[in-house]
């Protein structure tokens, strides 16, 4: 095990992407590869014998065979291109490709989702600006890092005019939408500001570019129809909302009774269909107690839904939570029978080993579903979320390859990122947004793919139900 870590390291090397592209312009393949092993070091696409290998098994090659013809038979049984509403799964199909164990089965189901990626979109990525623009929040969901209770956290308020000027970066620099997101806070005052926000937004963005304004993605929480309403009549035309967990149980276990229902959770998203917006959702993968089934219902949750866009990124987790605290207490106590907090040993390379391993496994059952995702709602907006990027340096990239379509680049001031922080090791919080405009279009181009600029990009599943409907 620790061998593959090591080889984990070598082949993730902690550089900014800039940095990456200097390297490989000077140097000989010779540097590049000082053991000889062979390997392009900065070859780590799904394609690639690089790719992270330490959450498949290594089985012997008859039962890799045996275990990738299943794969392909699953995927082989479908039409041959995704129909218009993607392709049907049924529960069985998904926990089995959800539970690939080799790299090679992977590979064959990556490669089907990349085929209908590049069939829908070319080679195309739509770039959204987010602003996180408050990190005050009424809920306390135990697995967030700016949860109610969250005693580490320094709470801000973006200034109207902060949200104003980045608004205005994001039209000047092409990206066509900014994305609002904050914590949920249910009062009028607030509700008041973000409608204020959106106004002026509208007004200072207005151009030959965007007849209308940059487009405006709300990501505020639950709130009742009528302010939904009122936002949409101002102009915002697209609402995230992830539904975390479709597991009624598992949600009511990581959100505490007090005010978290998962029955509002999907009224708030019907309600949002019902306005007119477009609407996103998406799940946390790989949270304590989740199982494959769980995942796989998701999934069909998606279609059911109908859902125009769809983001979602491994569950990491978040120092002070309730929810890292748990784990930490269950894993404790399974191998040392150590029940006093002030006993663990947070050094110990066993755990911190074993929190890795679980890492990864996190990371591909991500980009399974991300896979899966692509394959059943085949024309909506998949974006290829930063949580990937905390476990892998290049995971946004992977996400690209196999099925996302879409990257959300933080245009949040610098000086409150460290205080947005919702898992351990959110990337981007030491950088600007000039850096990261710059880091993140070099990460489209190093896959070959192209970033469409100056555009809303709608999802074309929201567009085609609308010439559908008339
Ligand atoms: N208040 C908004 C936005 C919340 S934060 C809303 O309710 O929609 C955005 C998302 O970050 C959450 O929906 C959750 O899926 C994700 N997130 C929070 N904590 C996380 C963690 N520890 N690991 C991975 N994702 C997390």
């Amino acid at each position: 095990m620790l061998r593959s870590f090591q080889k984990l390291d070598r082949n993730f090397p902690k550089f900014s992407v800039s940095k990456l592209f200097q390297i490989k312009r000077h140097h000989s393949a010779e540097d590049l590869d000082p053991d000889g092993c062979g390997l392009d070091p900065f070859d780590v696409s799904f394609n690639s014998p690089n790719f992270p290998m330490s959450s498949t098994e290594m089985l012997s090659k008859d039962e890799t065979q045996r275990l990738t013809s299943e794969v392909e038979h699953i995927l082989q049984s479908k039409p041959t291109y995704p129909s218009v509403k993607g392709w049907k799964f049924t529960e069985k199909e998904l926990t089995r490709l959800l539970s690939n164990r080799t790299h090679s089965e992977d590979l064959a189901l990556f490669k089907t989702a990349a085929s209908a990626t590049e069939r829908e979109f070319g080679n195309e990525t739509y770039f959204r600006g987010i602003a996180e623009f408050s990190n005050k929040c009424e809920k306390d969901c135990k697995y967030c890092g700016i949860r109610r209770s969250q005693p580490i956290v320094q709470r801000f308020d973006m200034s109207d005019k902060e949200v104003v000027d980045a608004a205005r970066w994001v039209s000047e620099y092409g990206y066509g939408c900014l994305l609002l997101q904050s914590g949920e806070r249910k009062v009028k005052k607030e509700n008041e500001r973000v409608s204020r926000l959106i106004r002026a937004i509208k007004k200072e963005t207005k151009s030959e570019t965007y007849p209308k304004g940059i487009g405006i993605i709300l990501s505020v929480g639950e709130q009742k129809p009528e302010v939904y309403k009122e936002w949409f009549d101002l102009g915002a035309h697209r609402y995230l909302l992830r539904i975390e967990t479709t597991n009624r149980d598992l949600y009511h276990k990581i959100h505490p009774s007090f005010n978290h229902s998962f029955d509002t959770r999907v009224q708030c998203l019907k309600s949002l269909r019902d306005i007119g917006y477009q609407v996103g959702s998406g799940v946390m993968i790989g949270i304590p107690g989740q199982s494959i089934l769980d995942l796989a219902r998701d999934l069909l949750w998606y279609r059911e839904m109908d859902l125009d866009m769809i983001g979602m990124g491994p569950y990491i987790h978040s120092q002070h939570t309730p929810m890292c605290e748990e784990f930490e207490k269950d894993y404790w106590q399974a191998q040392n029978n150590v029940t006093n907090r002030d006993d663990w040993d947070w050094h110990d390379s066993d755990f911190s080993q074993y929190r890795d391993m679980e890492k990864w496994k996190r990371y591909r059952l991500a980009l399974r579903m991300i896979a899966l995702t692509r394959l059943m709602c085949f024309d909506c907006n998949i974006a290829a979320t930063t949580a990937l990027q905390a476990i892998d340096p290049f995971g946004r990239e992977r996400a690209l390859e196999i099925a996302a379509n879409v990257v959300m680049p933080i245009v949040t001031p610098k000086k409150y990122r460290k205080n947005y922080v919702l898992y351990d090791g959110k990337p981007c919080v030491e950088e600007d947004k000039e850096e990261c405009r710059g880091c993140l279009q070099a990460r489209v181009t190093s896959i070959g793919k192209r970033a469409v600029f100056n555009q809303w990009n709608d999802p074309p599943h929201f567009l085609r139900k609308q010439i559908h409907k008339k």
